[in-house]
């Protein structure tokens, strides 16, 4: 039988270097659907990459419009959210594609077991709180990934593979520490990074999405790389000035040794636990499994926090939310709004054991999206458990 994405997209015409089975097997996730994430979806989809998942927390506005091929005057008039918006249209352009559509950030809501089911990730996401995340996800899983970034006339792509050139690392230490220092566990109640949005084009994100697809097909092909067939961006930056029409390629590679973030999670064992069970359940259940009752789940990307107290007058306003939410949650408050994050003091934990208070609050409740791996430790040795993957099997089955 003729699938409609045979029809539509000729095997192997015109890139003779890319194998029809690679593309058919292919898993990609692209974070962000801005500008860049509209080309960078399209390229995906016209290469006849037919297994996509998608993250973004936006809606579509009507500055949208110009540079983005995917959204159209209905959807920002309804304001619709960005991953269904071009989950709609990608599907017209390929019936056969399956797309998962994630609404939420990068930074929390993907599971680290959808990331490890993945081949390549690519990120069109504009600040670097949300590239250091992607990176350190695409790091614990093991996968490479293809950053882009776009800003007026100008425009960046650079590629991250484990074991050989780092995002974290490329930032040095200063870098690193003060982007450690607006992480949510950080220690401190931190307000999101609102991210500088540089005015773009269309035409400055149809290069760079361009060369994103590019480099992801050719990473999803391994052999082709070793061979010295193709060659991957991996260890330079591609900058291209539209002003002068210039394009350079500069060294850009850095893995270090020490650093933490670049860290593989594995090995990974599997688990029934999902973010509806409740913490002493799950402490339960593991306790079990590995066979021991002394048991943590270290909450390495963000916190829990319990509770805020303000210091001008002692008092405390329980909240029991992810350190991510808190921010957010003071802005909304009646009594708090207006307090300078200073004036609060932020009772947090930031791992989960058997004295931990509120053993019936489920993962969600911590912040734990579905489909993410949980680091354990029992203080001497450490485990990666892989919750529930149920959810995603009809996507994730070769
Ligand atoms: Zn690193």
């Amino acid at each position: 039988m003729t699938t409609t994405s045979e029809v539509l997209l000729p095997a192997g015409e015109g890139l003779s270097w890319l194998r029809q089975t690679s593309v058919d097997q292919a898993r990609v996730l692209v974070a962000g659907c801005g500008a860049l994430g509209n080309e960078v979806l399209k390229n995906l989809v016209l290469s006849g990459i037919r297994h996509i998942v998608v993250i973004d927390f936006d809606r579509v506005e009507p500055s949208n419009l110009t540079r983005s091929i995917l959204f159209r005057q209905q959807d920002a008039a309804l304001r619709r959210l960005k991953v269904e918006t071009v989950a709609e249209r990608l599907r017209q352009i390929n019936p056969a594609l399956q797309l998962l559509p994630l609404y939420g950030d990068v930074a929390h809501d993907v599971g680290l077991g959808l990331l490890r089911r993945m081949d390549v990730a690519i990120g069109c996401v504009d600040n670097r709180l949300a590239r250091y995340a992607l990176n350190r996800l695409c790091m614990r899983a093991g996968i490479p990934w293809v950053d882009g970034g776009i800003s007026r006339l100008e425009g960046t792509a650079r590629v991250f593979r484990p074991g050989e050139n780092c995002y974290a690392c490329n930032l040095g230490p200063e870098g690193l520490n003060d982007l450690a220092r607006r992480m949510p566990c950080a220690g401190t109640i931190r307000r999101n990074e609102t991210a500088h949005r540089a005015p773009t084009t269309s035409l400055i994100a149809s290069i760079i999405g361009a060369v994103q697809v590019q480099e992801a097909l050719k990473l999803l092909q391994p052999d082709t790389l070793a061979s010295g067939e193709t060659v991957s961006l991996c260890g330079k930056m591609f900058h291209y000035d539209g002003q002068y029409l210039t394009t350079r390629l500069v060294e850009f590679r850095a893995y270090d040794d020490e650093c933490p973030v670049h860290e593989p999670w594995w090995p990974v064992q599997p688990s029934s636990i999902t973010p509806a069970t409740s913490i002493g359940e799950a402490l339960r259940l593991l306790g079990q499994q590995l066979g021991t009752t002394d048991l943590s789940l270290l909450l390495d990307d963000d916190c829990f926090v319990d509770g805020v107290e303000r210091m001008t007058d002692g008092r405390y306003i329980p909240l029991q939310l992810p350190g991510r939410e808190v921010a957010a949650f003071i802005d909304r408050h009646p009594d708090l709004r207006g307090t300078p994050l200073q004036a609060l003091r932020q009772h947090e934990y930031h791992r989960i054991d058997r004295q931990f208070p509120y053993p019936a609050l489920t993962l969600a409740r911590l912040g734990i999206p579905p489909g993410d791996v949980l680091h354990i430790t029992d203080n001497r040795r450490e485990w990666f458990v892989e919750m529930d993957m149920t959810d995603y099997t009809a996507f994730c089955t070769r």
